[in-house]
């Protein structure tokens, strides 16, 4: 992935001991560690399975605007408080960034930068002249383009490593890395956290941060949510200006600048839908026309999709809260988690508890869409065997075991059990980041079957 080339070495220990803290912190993706620099002042600790900042968060191309696709446009069609809250939400979180990086002097590249949003037919031209008036009428300077039948705005763009290295240097005596948590029990007003390490952490309040919690509530996400995966390709530029813009509908077409680089990215599709990844590889490189040898980097990423395009942040538990289920616009929505979150520890007001209530009910359709969606998974992936890779993967049954074969360039085997441990959906072997993913619920593995992310307890080794 591109923005890993900007990981600084920062080491953060094990956790080897057990340990009382005030709060305790699950995952440092930019969620959690925002959530770690609001709750600095207190007896705050935060866990991390791998290295702080190496899961969605690098793997996203970080546009800080408010131009989300059409969530806008969504949340209009269902009423106009929603739509004009989650607005505010987006708004405050733009300014809490930039005072995070004003206070801090963090330097992460911030820039202010044209944002796009393009319609392509009829449908989404309506979505756009909605959205445009909405942005008006609360008081955002909007431009329109009739050429590509879509608007402008000023919005922003970072680099997200660069904003993690920064916040990791100030709070690293707070960060435990290679510290993954495995259960939590809640024991009188405390809750009791063990780690993979055979470590307990004592903690009053819990901020679950890891994207996919499997210790919590083991149906909450695989009911509520679907998987959303996307094709990035990075190449070389030069001069080109500096702005980004995306589809205000699917095939999401999206791009930013970053210095001499453009990061590309399509294919964005529910993990149920046919998702070759060298067939979407090769996909987002004739969509925009991008030559083989500008290209310096290619990866897919994962991200969590709630029914309601709203994501999931506060209570969850009496003392234990939650910031995941960002739709793919996690940057803004973890940032202002921190806020919330914060908030409702402190007893104070804020506007968007409602909004982001992790207990809203569900609605029917959201949940049978998410069943239906591991359903499909789970019957493409038992019917993908060898002919629907382009090489190095095979299929054997072991014992009544799906064995995942992987050879590589040399010609060394690697067996793995291609069902996730998780909720037993076939795994899938993803040719571009050499990963085997898991399209129910987003847990990857490596080649040679160790965990990576996602709610699998467990490693995929077989021997
Ligand atoms: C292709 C793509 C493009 C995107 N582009 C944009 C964009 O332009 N703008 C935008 O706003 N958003 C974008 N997003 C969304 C955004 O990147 C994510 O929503 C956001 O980064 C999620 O942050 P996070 O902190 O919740 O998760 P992560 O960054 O994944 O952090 C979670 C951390 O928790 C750790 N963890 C997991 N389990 C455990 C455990 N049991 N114990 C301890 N630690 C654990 C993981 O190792 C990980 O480091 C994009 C997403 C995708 C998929």
């Amino acid at each position: 992935m591109f923005w890993i080339n900007y990981l600084e070495k920062i080491p953060c220990p094990k956790l080897t001991k057990n340990i009382t803290v005030d709060t305790l912190i699950i995952g440092g993706g930019i969620a959690g560690l925002t959530n770690l620099y609001k709750e600095k002042a207190q007896n705050t600790i935060l866990v991390e399975a791998n290295i702080v900042g190496m899961g969605v968060t690098a793997g996203s191309s970080s546009k800080i605007t408010i131009l989300q696709e059409d969530i806008l446009a969504k949340l209009l069609a269902k009423d106009y408080d929603t739509a004009k809250l989650y607005l505010n939400s987006q708004i405050d979180a733009i300014k809490l960034l930039k005072e995070i990086i004003q206070t801090e002097n963090l330097e992460c590249d911030l820039e202010e930068v044209d944002s796009l949003l393009i319609a392509r037919n009829n449908k989404e031209i309506e979505k756009v002249k909605k959205i445009s008036k909405f942005l008006q009428i609360n008081n955002i300077k909007v431009t329109k383009l009739n050429k590509i039948n879509g608007l402008k705005i000023k919005a922003y763009q970072i680099n997200p490593i660069k904003y993690i290295n920064g916040l990791k240097k100030i709070l690293k005596n707070k960060i435990y890395e290679q510290t993954r948590v495995i259960d939590i029990k809640k024991e009188n007003n405390y809750y009791l956290v063990y780690t993979n390490n055979q470590n307990i952490i004592k903690a009053q309040n819990v901020i679950i941060t890891c994207q996919y919690p499997f210790f919590l509530k083991p149906l909450f996400l695989p009911l509520n949510t679907t998987i959303e995966k996307s094709t990035i390709i990075v190449t070389k530029e030069k001069n080109k200006p500096k702005l980004n813009y995306i589809t205000v509908g699917k095939p999401t077409l999206s791009y930013r600048s970053y210095k001499n680089y453009g990061i590309y990215l399509s294919q964005a599709k529910a993990t149920w839908h046919k998702n070759n990844d060298i067939y979407n590889y090769k996909k987002v490189k004739k969509l925009f026309n991008l030559k083989e040898e500008d290209i310096v980097s290619i990866w897919t990423n994962m991200d969590i999709i709630s029914g309601d395009n709203l994501p999931y942040i506060g209570l969850i538990d009496k003392n234990m809260y939650i910031a995941t289920a960002f739709n793919t616009w996690g940057i803004l929505n973890g940032i202002i988690s921190s806020q919330i979150i914060f908030d409702l520890i402190n007893n104070r007001n804020n506007p968007y508890i409602n909004l982001f209530n992790p207990k809203r009910i569900g609605k029917y359709q959201k949940i049978f869409n998410s069943i239906f969606s591991n359903i499909i998974s789970f019957i493409k992936g038992i019917k993908k065997n060898k002919s629907w890779y382009s090489s190095h993967i095979s299929f054997l049954n072991i014992k009544e075991k799906r064995i995942g074969i992987y050879t590589d360039e040399q010609g060394k085997t690697f067996k793995v059990k291609a069902i996730c441990p998780h909720l037993k959906c076939p795994l899938e072997f993803n040719e571009i980041d050499k990963t085997w993913d898991c399209p129910c619920h987003s847990s990857r593995f490596t080649y040679d079957g160790k965990w990576l992310k996602g709610p699998s307890k467990k490693d995929i080794t077989f021997k």
